[in-house]
């Protein structure tokens, strides 16, 4: 479809599904990563913290210069780093929030600023089921998501009348390096999922590509769980 795609943490896992995804739509997909790496058929791939505001907006205006408007921003670059809450370290607390709700808002305030000239636009955060569900040992990083859906809805109201939609998609169990811990308790895993199984990164990728295409033009400010059912009616 020719569109400029930001996809950030494309270099693996959940990103780089969706980075394929758009890259086999047509589409300009830009990978932003720490290490910079990005599947084969990206356009451009930058090597940059989401916690600094300032590199993700020199790479946003250099992608704007070299490609044209972003029309797409999926904002995917995410840690964990567990612990039991009384025992947590600020620094596990604060790192974790830092790259997953500070890295969200700067990654979404640089693509909304090219976005609102153009006054079209779609981003899409990846958010999780952790808040929901409430998951021992996640207290920073289901913190962290919820405050991803909490500025999510916000900014679909602020840009709404500019046509551009914003929504959270909320993965449950997917298999990346993420979830590589859970390799040995794969099979108690799967007995809490309704359809059985873990999902895949494609399996997000699809609704990802879903909600950033026009037949989801009168979808904004959704909180959408690709899970398998896990986290059904919360
Ligand atoms: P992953 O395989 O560990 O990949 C994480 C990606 O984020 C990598 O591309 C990594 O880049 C990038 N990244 C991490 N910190 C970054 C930073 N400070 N600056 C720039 N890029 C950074 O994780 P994943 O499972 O694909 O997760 C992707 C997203 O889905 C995350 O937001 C995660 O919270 C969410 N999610 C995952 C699951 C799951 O079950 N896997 C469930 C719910 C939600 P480098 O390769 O350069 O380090």
């Amino acid at each position: 479809m020719n569109r400029v795609v930001i996809v950030t943490g494309a270099s693996r896992g959940i990103g780089a599904a969706i980075a394929q995804w758009f890259i086999a739509n047509g589409d300009h997909v830009i990978g932003i990563s720490r290490s910079g790496d990005a599947p084969e058929g990206c356009v451009k791939s930058y090597a940059v913290d989401v916690k600094n505001s300032a590199d993700l907006d020199a790479a946003m205006k250099s992608v704007v210069e070299e490609f044209g408007a972003v029309e797409v921003a999926v904002i995917n670059a995410g840690i964990t780093n567990d612990g039991l809450a009384v025992r947590m370290k600020d620094e596990q607390w604060r790192d974790v929030l830092s790259v997953n709700l500070d890295g969200a808002f700067y990654t979404a305030r640089s693509a909304l600023s090219s976005m609102l000239r153009q006054r079209r636009g779609s981003l899409i955060f990846i958010g999780s089921i952790s808040p929901f569900l409430g998951i021992p040992g996640q207290a920073n990083y289901a913190a962290a998501k919820a405050g991803v859906a909490g500025l999510a809805r916000s900014l679909a109201k602020e840009v709404a009348s500019r046509h551009i939609t914003v929504n959270v998609v909320t993965p449950g169990f997917i298999e990346t390096d993420m979830t590589a811990d859970l390799a040995q308790s794969r099979d108690a895993v799967e007995a809490t999922i309704p359809l059985g199984r873990v999902g895949s990164a494609n399996d997000v990728a699809g609704l990802v590509g879903f909600l950033a295409s026009d037949e989801a033009r009168y979808v904004t400010g959704a909180i959408i769980p690709v899970d398998g059912g896990l986290a059904m009616g919360l």
